[in-house]
């Protein structure tokens, strides 16, 4: 079996599905969808309906209600969709039921996000990571269609499905996969580790965020090397660190990937290593994408995962992004000039600089180079402040 599975990058269609629960409103969930949809998009498949259904809880057996699902069945025959993509993950009963019932390809939001890093894995690590992450989220859930798929996807198809034997026998393949990765892993945690240890006693400095906020763009301007970004989400998968020097102080900048809401456990574990990256900085910043309607609820997200690898106490510069693009939401559109105040980008300045206690809060735009001296200054203030912490006999830098 190829140990790298290729994803096809052939275009497909798709149909999204979301659920309003007494746990996520409809607003919530559109908003929800939209980023789907941008998901789906990244990984080559085009989104043609999105379906909403309303429900106390999912339902256990096929996670939307009948009625629903008959009518998401109607559409994807009518209009030959490929894909039927869920915004929450699936027990592995409900993707075996869906299968059934749809007779085509069901994907959640991880196996999306799983697909998407497979596609943009580079480095041997990335690589190594993802196909971890994959394989144990596609063991438990191992079905006629997905054995199927697997096998035509490593280049070796079978017609119309596969037996219970043929799937025995791939969980068997499966499993062995998983140990060797997991020792393949190892042994690259223990290069990269020796790698992070040469680079000697900089100060480091790491870029966060959630995915699509402008890291890699500021990386590029801070750093003027040429980092892969676009507006995709997940552009760039493999950390990159480069040396950068601020009037006479030197220290090391990392890009990092992307953080993003209900990124697949599986891969925050395969991923512990990149995230070391974060975990051993001495500061961060944390880009916010200002411009997004979503923006709260991104710097909430990234915070929160800062939280879960222990970093969430670490100095950091809040740098909001985008100002060029920045729209302020309108609550009511048709009096939304009323309501406005003057200039909502200063209004926005003066709450935010108020609400993050702790930080350095400064509003730039990294594409348009505005106001990037700021954070320059920002940044030699801190990373000067850790140095002479660290080195209080070093005099003759400054
Ligand atoms: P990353 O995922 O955080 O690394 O984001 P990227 O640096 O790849 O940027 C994502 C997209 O946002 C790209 O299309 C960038 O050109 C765009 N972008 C980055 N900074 C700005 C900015 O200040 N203003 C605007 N309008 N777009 C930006
Ligand atoms: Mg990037």
């Amino acid at each position: 079996m190829a140990e790298h599975i290729e994803t096809t990058a052939v275009p497909e269609t798709g149909v999204l599905v979301g659920l309003v629960t007494r746990s996520q409103t409809e607003e919530a969930v559109k908003d929800y969808l939209d980023e789907l949809a941008f998901l789906a998009l990244t990984a080559g498949i085009t989104t043609e309906k999105s379906f909403i259904q309303k429900l106390d809880s999912p339902d256990p057996k096929t996670f939307i209600g009948k009625g629903k699902t008959e009518e998401v069945k109607a559409y994807v025959e009518e209009n030959e969709i490929d894909v039927i993509i869920f915004d929450d993950d699936l027990s592995p009963s409900q993707l075996r039921n869906l299968e059934k019932i749809f007779n085509k390809k069901i994907y959640d939001r991880s196996l999306l996000i799983l697909d998407i890093f497979l596609l943009r894995a580079r480095t041997a690590q990335a690589k190594t990571q993802v196909e971890l992450a994959r394989s144990e989220y596609l063991l438990p859930r191992l079905t006629r269609m997905w054995t199927h798929l697997e096998r035509q996807r490593g280049g070796t198809g079978t017609r119309g499905g596969a037996g219970e034997k043929e799937i025995e026998t791939d969980r068997r393949i499966i499993r062995d996969k998983i140990s060797r990765l997991k020792e393949r892993l190892k042994q690259i945690d223990k290069q990269m580790h020796t790698q992070r240890g040469n680079r000697g006693s900089l100060v480091r400095v790491a870029l966060v965020g959630y995915t699509n906020a402008g890291k890699s763009t500021l990386m590029n301007l801070l750093s003027k090397s040429n980092v892969f970004a676009e507006d995709k989400l997940f552009a760039t998968l493999d950390t990159t660190v480069r040396k950068v020097v601020l009037q006479n102080l030197p220290f090391l900048l990392t890009d990092t990937v992307g953080f993003i809401r209900k990124l697949p456990h599986q891969l925050v574990e395969s991923f512990k290593s990149t995230l070391d990256e974060v975990r051993e900085a001495d500061l961060l910043l944390h880009v916010v994408d200002i411009s997004h309607p979503n923006f709260e609820e991104h710097y909430h997200t990234v915070n929160t995962t800062l939280d879960e690898i222990d970093s969430g106490d670490k100095p950091v510069i809040v740098v909001f992004n985008k100002v060029d693009a920045y729209r302020p939401k309108a609550k009511d559109p048709q009096d939304a000039e009323a309501d406005q105040p003057a200039d909502p980008l200063e209004e926005l300045k003066t709450t935010w600089m108020s609400k993050v206690e702790a930080a350095d809060v400064v509003f730039i735009s990294a594409l348009k180079k505005q106001n990037i001296d700021e954070l320059r200054d920002k940044m030699y203030r801190q990373i000067k402040q850790i140095h002479v912490e660290r080195y209080p006999h070093d005099h003759f830098l400054y």
